[in-house]
């Protein structure tokens, strides 16, 4: 390699043999706007060998005060297309799967299988319960995330901690469209990146069991401890007990 990745290999978390994990795996992320963009650039440059882009939408310019992957001239393409070309811009090396649709139960299957992480970066409620779901479902480690104005959150999900889900999310509603701004979906598509990134390399230290919540307007962050509810039904259909 040309050395594009000599400071991460600096770290001891890290090293030629983390790197070489990093380009071995496969990251699926739905959803390439506000969280998407900060999420599939620091994967991009962090040298993951595989990233899918999952995203149904095409660019407008309601969507430009915060999803920085797309500028002016792409207002009308494909966000999943893109998205590929810039990330091909900032890393030829890594390898960019356009999905220029959005996720449903009958194509979540195949469009996730095979892959080490899954980084949920979608808007909608529904759009969130249902990739966690099929995360589930095919036993893929979860990175969620949401924001809403000022207000943000991350959590790794797994079929052994809870999920949107055993937080009772499915009886919530959420406003549409979400209020949100750019700097606050980069603080949080940050966390979200590392969360992946640390998932590929086996680290331990993770938000699984455990929100980070992010009070944009207070400059504070809470860790909240979360239980699996043994009644959830996204767990359960996935065949567990
Ligand atoms: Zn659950």
């Amino acid at each position: 390699m040309d050395g594009r990745y000599d400071r991460q290999i600096l770290m001891p978390q890290i090293g030629k043999e983390g790197q070489r994990k990093l380009e071995q795996s496969v990251v699926t992320v739905i959803g390439c706007g506000g969280l998407g963009s900060p999420v599939l650039t620091y994967l991009a440059q962090a040298g993951v060998g595989t990233i899918r882009v999952v995203d149904g939408d095409t660019v407008s310019v309601s969507n430009l005060n915060r999803q920085f992957l797309h500028g002016e001239s792409d207002i009308g393409r494909r966000k999943a297309d893109s998205a590929a070309e810039k990330l091909a811009r900032i890393n030829p090396h890594v390898r960019v799967d356009a999905h220029a649709c959005y996720l449903t139960e009958e194509n979540a299957g195949r469009i996730l299988a095979g892959s080490d992480v899954v980084a949920d970066c979608v808007d909608l409620l529904d759009a969130r319960l249902l990739a966690g779901r099929a995360c589930l479902s095919g036993d893929i480690p979860l990175v969620e995330a949401g924001i809403e104005g000022f207000y943000g959150y991350v959590l790794d999900i797994s079929r052994r901690t809870a999920c949107l889900e055993c937080l009772g999310y499915h009886r919530r509603k959420s406003p549409s469209p979400i209020p949100a701004l750019g700097a606050v979906a980069g603080v949080i598509g940050c966390l979200q990146a590392a969360e992946v990134l640390k998932i590929l390399l086996g680290r331990r230290e993770l938000l699984l069991g455990t929100m980070l919540q992010y009070d944009g307007l207070r400059c504070e962050f809470d860790k909240i401890e979360i239980e699996k509810d043994p009644r959830c039904r996204a767990h359960r259909s996935c065949g567990e007990e």
